[in-house]
């Protein structure tokens, strides 16, 4: 079906790209290829499979919905989003040079400042927001630009589109994290970028309960350099993983039209609530880059930030008193989660650029109905 998949929708898409039905025994869903070997018919002679560190039917599917999802040629599945990154970061030799947002996920900033660099790569961390700035930090050997869009946890938008050209006006190429937006709302590689990558254990799995990540490009010598580091190097999903991921990227479609629905209007709650001081989501016009939003994405997501006047003991009192909002890290799944960025996920960029408001507060707002979980905000928001 891959020849036709830019004729279809991306409802379409989520639920058939990649699939095709057992031709053995005609299951419709993609069997789960436990197997980390293949009978060969002759030294030389084997069916596509030699060994599943290569290469996993399984693994196939996922890839090839992937990359229909995101409207590429090819993809490669990872054991977890940050194996996704380092694989694509040994694409940058030392003595060259990244530059990189300057809030992207605390994973990243720390695989970036902490380990490559003591390779020899070179980092430069700007805000991508600002395309002046991102200019100014090009060097002769500046090999990649990376950036997140929307950032977490302040939802911060950059345009894709005017930094895909900045960049190959200059033969540099251009990475986009996707995970918060995923292929439903944005897609990075139509809009000038080189590579896609996803952390798939969040919106793409979506049910929280697989850790993966993914690489999307067009380019086949990146590709094919891709392929063969991640063999070399050994950090791939599991069949069982990789059928977790697929499924979950059946409903992915409807999952964000409901999450960014039932974001739409808790954000408008808390815009409205006197105990709030400032709401931070793409799909409220108050969001600074509220344009840039409706250009560049299909619908504002289900992530939230926000802000209370009481400040961070405020911000711990609802986050202990939420009932179907659980305390937790992470994101994406189709349950509702709060945490407070500062003492949880951002607690070792704590004295880094990436330091955020100790009463800052992130939701990630699931596909319950949106009523019972603005009662919920509304019962933890009186405790203050
Ligand atoms: C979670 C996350 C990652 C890392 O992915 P893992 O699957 O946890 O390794 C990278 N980028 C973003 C934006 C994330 O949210």
């Amino acid at each position: 079906m891959s020849s036709k998949n830019e004729d279809l929708q991306p409802e379409t898409l989520a639920v058939h790209a990649g699939v095709e039905h057992d031709p053995l025994t005609g299951a419709v869903m993609t069997p789960i290829y436990q197997t980390s070997t293949y009978a060969q018919d002759d030294v030389a002679v084997h069916k596509g499979y030699e060994y599943s560190r290569t290469d996993n039917p399984t693994r196939t599917a996922l890839q090839s919905s992937l990359a229909a999802l995101e409207h590429g040629r090819y993809a490669l599945a990872y054991s977890s989003g940050m194996a996704a990154i380092d694989n694509l970061l040994r694409l940058i030799k030392p003595g060259e040079h990244v530059i990189s947002g300057n809030d992207v996920y605390g994973g990243t900033f720390r695989l970036f400042d902490k380990i490559l660099q003591g390779y020899g790569i070179e980092f430069s961390f700007v805000d991508t927001g600002d395309l002046a700035a991102l200019e100014a930090a090009i060097q002769p050997n500046t090999r990649l630009v990376w950036l997140e869009t929307p950032t977490n946890p302040m939802l911060r938008l950059t345009d894709i589109e005017a930094i895909g050209r900045l960049a190959k006006s200059h033969g540099i190429w251009l990475g986009v994290d996707n995970t918060f937006a995923s292929p439903i709302l944005q897609r990075p590689l139509e809009l000038g970028a080189d590579f896609v990558v996803h952390s798939t254990t969040k919106y793409i799995g979506g049910h929280s309960d697989v850790v993966g990540g993914a690489i999307i490009l067009n380019d086949k010598e990146a590709y094919d350099r891709l392929k063969f580091l991640q063999n070399a190097i050994g950090a791939v999903p599991g069949p069982q993983d990789s059928f977790l991921t697929l499924r979950g990227i059946k409903t992915l479609a409807i999952r964000m039209e409901r999450h960014s629905q039932n974001a739409e209007k808790i954000a408008q709650f808390l815009a409205d609530h006197p105990a709030v001081a400032q709401v931070i989501y793409p799909g409220l016009d108050t969001h600074p880059q509220y344009e840039l939003a409706q250009k560049q994405m299909k619908m504002g997501g289900g992530m939230i930030s926000f802000i209370l006047h009481g400040g961070e003991a405020a911000a711990r009192l609802v986050a202990n008193h939420t009932q179907l909002f659980t305390l937790a890290e992470s994101l994406g799944g189709v349950e509702s989660l709060i945490e407070l960025p500062a003492p949880m996920t951002h607690a070792s960029v704590a004295d880094s650029p990436l330091a955020v408001d100790p009463g800052l507060v992130r939701i990630s707002v699931g596909i319950e109905h949106v009523e019972d979980l603005i009662n919920d905000l509304k019962q933890a928001l009186h405790r203050i």
